[in-house]
């Protein structure tokens, strides 16, 4: 066993209600809250579930925002922010996956309105006090602990809805976080034990949903490994696959989940030899001896995509972002090398195997 270094541990979560049918807590937990007048929010395609919500707290929901977009545009977190004030919201119940929370969280920054949310994917942002607002096509992101959803209500039957392919993708965007959690500067031993068995409930799971995408008890297990890998998320720093996917996302407008699924095995790779700990642990939670070969094998047996070219990104746009990803030094365990990232995307652009 590695010998315990020094760390901080200074770690706060929301109250988790976890288990299939546990939505039928909601009225238990709104009560908790105090809250007398709930907004619900979601997006134009889960307006059954937001309707499944009214249904349950009735008389004490005061409105629907069903608005909710990718990346949180400025000018809807505006109307979203009125439309809170003008029907005197205490509470916001947030149905959906990280965009719906997302939204959320915009109305807690500038309100400190107490965010229930009911995660319907696997994304983990309801874990964070990570905020993203996109205003003039620059999406900046923040921490504040404001934003943080107070209760969190995991009901593995929202997943069953879930198409299997976004599954896939979703569950990887979650194994990434708790994979970079590995190695961030601020990992501590709390968080490695919570991301190593997240990587391993996830990459457990997801097979089985994809082989079945109704199994209640493997979307239960890919849902508390989701959960773990949002804790990590939100407690410890992000390195260079978050960097990139943040810029693929940010300025090519590439789709979230897909991008971190094509892009890990690759950051992986480009880390392995700086962060040896890290990598056993992410192959021993995926049942394998290589970690960036390991998620690379993984995407491809789930049939996800592997290729940036397969997701509408140009080649003619590498160069650019490989540029962008190497500036405003932050913290990596290998030193951030523009012509090596840039060769890392190529790979990534092809689909190719990770290097080394
Ligand atoms: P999403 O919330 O955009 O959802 C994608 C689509 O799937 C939407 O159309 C949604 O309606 C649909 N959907 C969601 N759950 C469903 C279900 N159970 N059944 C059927 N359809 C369903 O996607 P996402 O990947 O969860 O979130 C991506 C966004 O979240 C990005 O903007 C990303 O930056 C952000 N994010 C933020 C954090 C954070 O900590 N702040 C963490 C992760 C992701």
């Amino acid at each position: 066993m590695k010998s315990v270094s020094g760390f901080l541990f200074d770690s706060q979560f929301p109250r988790v209600v976890f288990g299939a049918g546990s939505l039928r807590h909601l009225e238990r937990e709104i009560d908790r809250l105090g809250a007398k007048r709930v907004l619900i929010l979601c997006t134009p395609g889960q307006r059954a579930s937001a309707a499944a919500v009214h249904a349950i707290i009735g008389e004490r929901c005061v409105g629907v925002f069903d608005k909710a977009v990718m990346h949180v545009p400025i000018e809807t977190a505006r109307v979203v922010r009125d439309v809170a004030r003008e029907l005197r919201a205490d509470c916001a119940i947030a149905i959906g996956g990280g965009s719906t929370t997302g939204l959320g969280k915009a109305i807690a920054l500038e309100s400190a309105l107490p965010i229930l949310a009911v995660p319907t994917t696997y994304s983990g942002s309801e874990m964070t006090p990570i905020y993203g607002i996109t205003e003039n096509g620059i999406k900046k992101t923040g921490r504040d602990t404001r934003v943080l959803p107070k209760t969190v209500i995991y009901d593995p039957e929202l997943m069953l809805s879930l198409p299997a392919n976004q599954s896939v993708t979703s569950g990887i965007n979650a194994i990434a976080h708790a994979a970079e959690g590995l190695y961030a500067q601020e990992a501590n031993p709390i968080m490695s034990l919570l991301a190593e068995e997240g990587i391993r409930a996830l990459a457990q799971s997801l097979p089985m949903i994809v082989a079945d995408p109704v199994d209640v008890a493997a979307r239960s297990d890919a849902l508390y490994g989701a959960w773990l890998c949002g804790v990590v998320l939100g407690n410890v720093g992000m390195s260079l696959h978050h960097k990139l996917c943040h810029t693929l996302g940010g300025s090519y407008n590439l789709p979230h989940a897909e991008i971190h699924t094509i892009v890990l095995p690759h950051a992986l790779a480009y880390n392995a030899a700086a962060a040896p700990d890290a990598m056993r642990c992410i192959a021993r939670a995926l049942g394998t001896d290589d970690a960036a070969m390991g998620m690379y094998e993984l995407a491809h047996q789930l049939g996800a995509p592997v290729a940036l070219k397969d997701i509408g990104m140009r080649e003619q746009e590498l160069d650019c972002c490989a540029d962008i990803a190497s500036q405003n030094a932050y913290w990596n365990p290998r030193p951030i090398e523009r012509d090596a990232i840039r060769a890392l995307l190529d790979d990534a652009y092809c689909g190719r195997a990770p290097a080394g």
